[in-house]
Formats: structure tokens, C-alpha cells, sequence
């Protein structure tokens, strides 16, 4: 070794690389100076997540709803370990591959025939970026640079940049620590009616009303069709979304539907907008599109749209991360779309929609929760008060399922794979965890 380097850090045991974690690495929405709670994991097969004693956990949340085909799926590792032969990455800018093309390719032939054009990003929120400056664009190349602003739904959530920070709601998204510097965007309130369920007509009336008095500043109306995610875990009707979709037509405003978490199945529907039978300007793909195992996002948009952005001043959309379009996340994509094309999955939500159902249902009962809902593959436990996640953590792990709630929410979106026999168990354990905290 040369003199004065500093040598590399290895860990010699599992303690002590928790010892550097605690000492150096921020984690999600974590404290560094009070760090969580943190389970080490050394490997992850099926639907488990094994951790380095030995313990095996059922996964009920797919990684953040990424990992729909389980962990080191066998068709996915072939198709990784196949691109790995030929490159892992390479710049986009100039050249291009077939992982790429065949994608987006993909992805236009299985969203609405309205979308046509692709952008490939890293992440979904570098996809919200991209459709907002989409949406900028289009409306600066039209002539009315004034359109700059959103319309974005009490609830939602879009991501942690700046941009997609700004159409996060205003509340739980902490808006106001960063007041100087997000711009101001316009927020309706959070859609009432469950699936199924119609609306109230002053309920959409008021909606098309914010619409419509913001139209000569509003670029678009953003909103995650049927299912907020991160920002309350909560399913709505489908009238909303054609009742939205009409009001941007009339008032001359984009709509953009952000399915990064609702896409590739989840809602029973590839995509969530199909509930509602209409398609947006502007729709962002993530989580799920490499079935968990890499980065990836896209960011899809009308031939209007493309064109609009192309024909004004800049004459190229303004953006361009490093790894765009990188080939072994393509490479996986593919393979994932065709794994999850290639059987009844339709079937499969339905059933993993009953076993939520009727598995979950017993918590209705326990005093201190507030709602049980579930849709598609998605099941949701709210209580009536923020848990404490130092407490009901541990417990879970003690159980053997991995369930990471979030303020009252406790809420499941297992891998598509899972087994009716370990769906059971799963529902069953959430249940007598959540009696046993709340009692
Ligand atoms: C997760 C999520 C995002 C952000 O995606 P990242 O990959 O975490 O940046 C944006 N929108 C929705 C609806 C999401 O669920």
C-alpha cells in the first residue's frame, strides 16, 4: 500500500458494520442523531427477507412496491446476468441500444394509445420532475409561459425533489420548512368517494370550479389515479379521473397521472387509469418497472405533447440524467414485463385482493382502528393514532413479517408471487400484532 492512505474499511463482523451504519448512514425519513431501529439483512429469496441470524420474514411490502415477482426471481437474474455479457451501462447521449428501444417500445403499446413518446429516468421522482418540466415546456413553446403552475390533490404524494416535492401535500410534505423555495402550487381537496362509489356533483363541480379559475396559470392537474400512496394509503372512484380528465379538456389544461406505484398490476389494472377508462398527457412509471431490482423510471407523453415541447424555443426537452436509459435496468424491465404478461395476473390480484380482504378484516373489530380497505393487491389497517414505530416494529420481526407502517398506517402490497398459505399467515400476523399493541 502507498504510504499515507488511508486503508479501506472492512467489517470483520455483523456488529460492526451496524456500528458504522449508526454512526454514518442517514436512512429514509431517519434522525442521524437518534438513528432507528434497524434490522440487518443479508439476503432476500421469494417473498422472504432473510436476516443475518437466520430469521426469515414474509415481505409484505415488496420493497416499496417494487419487488412484484419476489426477490432473485430466476427469470429476472438470467436476464441481469445476460446484459452483464454485453454492458452494464453506457452513456445515452449520441448512442443507443436495443434493451432501451425494446422498453419503450413496450411501454407505449401497454399504456393508453394516446401516449407515445418516452423519457427514461433514475427514479420516480426524477419522473415527476420530468413531466412538470413537460409540462412547462409544452405550454412555453404555445406561447403562454404564464401556464407554469399545478393543480395537485390534498394527499398525494410525488416524490422528494424540489419539484415533486412542491405537489407533495402541503402538510404531511413539510412544506413549510422549505416556503422560500418551493414554488406555490394550487391543492384541491382530497377526492371523498371510495371505488365504486359515485361523487357527490358539487364535489366534482368544485373541482372543475378550481380548474377553471386557474386555467390561465395552471400547466396541469397531477394526481396518482385511484390510489394515493405515500401520502394516506386511500382508494377513490373513477369518476373523478373522467370527471377530471373532461375538465382539462375544457379549460385547456394537461393532466398528468403519476402510477408509480400503481402501475404494472397493482390495482388489479396494469395501469390505474384503465379504471377510469381514459388516458393522461403525461404518465410516470417507476417502482415496480424492474421488478424491484434497480432504479428505474419513465416518464411517458402524447405525440401533442412531444411535439409542442419540440417546437418551441429550446427545440429539445431540457434534460438529461447520466444514467439514463441504462441497459441492465432496461434489460430486467423487459424481462419483468414479459414475466408478469406471460401469466393470469389479473387472477392473481383478484385472489390476493379476497385474501386481503377477508384476512384482514378481523382488525375492524379492535378498538383503536379507525378503517381496514383494500384494493387490488393493496391492504390497508388505519388506526386512530400514529404508532410507535420503536414498539411495533420489533414485533412484527418477532412475528416473521416485514410491515413498516407509517404514521397510523399500517399497510401491506406483497409481491404478486406471494403463497395463499404465507398471504394467510401475513394478514393473520398484522392482525394479532396490532391487537396486541392497541390492547
Ligand atoms: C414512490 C413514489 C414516487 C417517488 O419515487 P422514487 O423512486 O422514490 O423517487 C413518486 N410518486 C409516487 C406515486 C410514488 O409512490
Amino acid at each position: 500500500m502507498p504510504q499515507n492512505q488511508t486503508p479501506l474499511a472492512t467489517a470483520d463482523s455483523s456488529q460492526q458494520w451496524q456500528q458504522w451504519d449508526q454512526q454514518h448512514v442517514w436512512h429514509p425519513y431517519a434522525s442521524a442523531i437518534n438513528p432507528p431501529v434497524l434490522f440487518p439483512v443479508v439476503g432476500a429469496e421469494g417473498v422472504e427477507l432473510e436476516l443475518s441470524d437466520g430469521r426469515k420474514l414474509i415481505d409484505g411490502m415488496s420493497s416499496w412496491w417494487s419487488a412484484i415477482h419476489g426477490y432473485r426471481n430466476p427469470a429476472l437474474d438470467k436476464a441481469a446476468q445476460a446484459q452483464l455479457q454485453h454492458m452494464s451501462h453506457v452513456m445515452f447521449g449520441g448512442l443507443s441500444h436495443e434493451p432501451a428501444a425494446t422498453l419503450c417500445k413496450r411501454l407505449v403499446d401497454l399504456t393508453p394509445a394516446a401516449l407515445s413518446r418516452v423519457f427514461i429516468s433514475d427514479s420516480g421522482s426524477v419522473a415527476v420532475e420530468v413531466a412538470i418540466k413537460m409540462a412547462i415546456q409544452y405550454w412555453h413553446a404555445k406561447g403562454q409561459p404564464q401556464k407554469s403552475k399545478l393543480l395537485a390533490l390534498r394527499n398525494g404524494y410525488h416524490g422528494d425533489t424540489f419539484g415533486a416535492m412542491a405537489t407533495c401535500d402541503p402538510v404531511t410534505g413539510m412544506h413549510h420548512l422549505f416556503s422560500d423555495v418551493l414554488p406555490e402550487h394550487v391543492f384541491a381537496p382530497a377526492p371523498i368517494s371510495p371505488p365504486g362509489q359515485t361523487p357527490a356533483q358539487e364535489e366534482l363541480d368544485q373541482l372543475g370550479e378550481m380548474i377553471r379559475q386557474n386555467k390561465d396559470t395552471l400547466a396541469a392537474v397531477i394526481l396518482e389515479p385511484i390510489v394515493q400512496g405515500a401520502g394516506g394509503m386511500r382508494f377513490y372512484s373513477a369518476d373523478y379521473l373522467i370527471a377530471i380528465r373532461q375538465f382539462c379538456d375544457d379549460y385547456g389544461v394537461l393532466l398528468i397521472h403519476d402510477e408509480i406505484a400503481t402501475g404494472f398490476g397493482r390495482t388489479g389494472k396494469l395501469f390505474a387509469c384503465e379504471h377510469a377508462g381514459i388516458s393522461p398527457d403525461i404518465m410516470c412509471v417507476g417502482k415496480a418497472l424492474t421488478g424491484g431490482y434497480l432504479s428505474l423510471a419513465a416518464t411517458l407523453c402524447s405525440e401533442d405533447v412531444a411535439q409542442g415541447i419540440c417546437e418551441g424555443e429550446a427545440g429539445v426537452f431540457m434534460h438529461g440524467p447520466t444514467f439514463m436509459g441504462n441497459p441492465l435496468a432496461c434489460s430486467i424491465a423487459n424481462a419483468s414485463l414479459e414475466l408478469l404478461l406471460s401469466q393470469d395476473w389479473q387472477a392473481n390480484i383478484a385472489r390476493i385482493e379476497s385474501q386481503l380482504i377477508e384476512g384482514l378484516s378481523p382488525a375492524r373489530d379492535i378498538p383503536g382502528v379507525a378503517d381496514v380497505r383494500c384494493f387490488g393487491a393493496i391492504g390497508v389497517i388505519e388506526l386512530e393514532q400514529a404508532v410507535d414505530m420503536s414498539i411495533i416494529q420489533p414485533r412484527f420481526v418477532e412475528q416473521g413479517i416485514w410491515i413498516r407502517p407509517f404514521g397510523k398506517l399500517v399497510y401491506t402490497m406483497p409481491p404478486y408471487i406471494i403463497s395463499e398459505q404465507q398471504l394467510q399467515t401475513l394478514c393473520h400476523k398484522m392482525v394479532s400484532v396490532i391487537q396486541d399493541y392497541l390492547s
